[in-house]
């Protein structure tokens, strides 16, 4: 029987954390990044590291939006937590904050609905075997403990600084004793791996039936000739 894997993402530190991505790759303008595939990287890390079969049961990602009554346009980051979910299968947390006030706010409220959720499903009997934390703070270090006093064995996913540099001493969870099980994980070791490459691929149309080669990898396709005509609404 394989090993079961749940993938917690603190959505505020993968953000800040795309820079050393960026970094690796000389992509100084960004890159797009490839969500989908980006659990199953470390997972696979994990089953190489103990020559088992680790299977992912689950990725959950917390995340903040600002408030309606803010005057924040939060359209975009709407769509990416819905592509996030509809199409990456995650299943997300989301909360809403006034960002015009208290911004320092903000953090915490992921910081403490993932350990919420790490201490619930570590208390679940056989919920999952391996927690992957992909969020650095030392923060989580009493919540990673708690769950490796419920047997649950757990894989740190952190980033390297500028110029290759190892997270500081003070900041970062991987020089915590009794937090982790494995060596820790670098997500800008990954950079290659999780980046998007977009592949043309033939793939029919919703609407019409006609078929086109397309990047769009999204659930649902509408050729050119029926986006023009602005007959359906394209997301
Ligand atoms: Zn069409």
């Amino acid at each position: 029987m394989s090993l079961k894997a749940m993938v917690f993402i603190d959505g505020a530190w993968l953000y800040r954390s795309r820079s050393s991505i960026f970094a690796k790759l000389g992509e100084e303008h960004g890159c797009e990044i490839d969500y989908a595939k980006l659990p199953r990287v470390f997972c696979e890390d994990v089953a190489n590291f103990l020559d088992e079969d680790v299977g992912l049961v689950r990725t959950n990602y917390f995340g903040t939006i600002p408030s309606v009554r803010s005057s924040f346009s939060s359209s975009k980051q709407r769509s990416f937590y819905d592509f996030l979910e509809k199409s990456c299968g995650y299943e997300m947390e989301i909360h809403e904050v006034d960002v015009s006030g208290n911004e320092g706010r903000d953090e915490s409220w992921v910081k403490v609905a993932l350990a919420s959720s790490l201490m619930f499903n570590s208390a679940m009997p056989g919920a999952f075997d391996v927690a992957i934390l992909i969020g650095d703070d030392t923060d989580y270090a009493p919540a990673l403990r708690r769950a490796r006093m419920f047997g649950r064995r757990i894989q740190l996913v952190t980033a390297h600084a500028a110029g290759g540099v190892q997270p500081a001493t003070g900041t970062s969870l991987i020089w915590k004793s009794h937090v982790s099980d494995f060596p820790p994980l670098y997500i800008d070791d990954h950079a290659e791996e999780v980046r998007l490459v977009r592949e043309n691929i033939m793939r029919t149309c919703k609407q019409c039936g006609r078929e086109e080669e397309t990047t769009w990898a999204g659930p649902e396709f509408f050729c050119s000739e029926c986006r023009s005509k602005r007959t359906i609404r394209v997301s």
